[in-house]
């Protein structure tokens, strides 16, 4: 890999996303340099796409973030101590829940 492409890298990305020329130190090295036009062809479409992309909304499931906690490992993570009450803990409330349901429900009248 070339230096100067590497080094033109940035600038490429810069151009590739904001769809103007690169930067003059490096304009005259991108013109003659098929491996950095392909480079700030294949970001340009990149950033297309992504912009394309950021009129949708899409809605995360309602336990990602529990899942996310309880699968990271290190300081942030949930204690494994903690992930079987948690799990029985709302097994049983969702439990109560429906027994409750179930007591209040609307009888016919006799
Ligand atoms: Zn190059």
């Amino acid at each position: 890999m070339n230096v100067l492409c590497e080094l033109a890298a940035p600038f490429v990305a810069n151009s590739a996303v904001e769809g103007t020329d690169v930067a003059r130190p490096f304009r005259a090295h991108v013109l003659s340099c098929l491996r950095c036009q392909a480079r700030q062809v294949a970001m340009a479409k990149v950033a297309r796409e992504m912009s394309a992309m950021s009129s949708e909304a899409f809605r995360a499931p309602l336990d990602l973030e529990w899942r996310v906690m309880s699968s990271l490992e290190g300081d942030l993570a949930v204690a494994r101590s903690w992930r079987t009450p948690v799990a029985l803990g709302a097994a049983v409330l969702s439990m109560a829940a429906a027994i409750l349901i179930w007591r209040l429900r609307p009888r016919a009248q006799t």
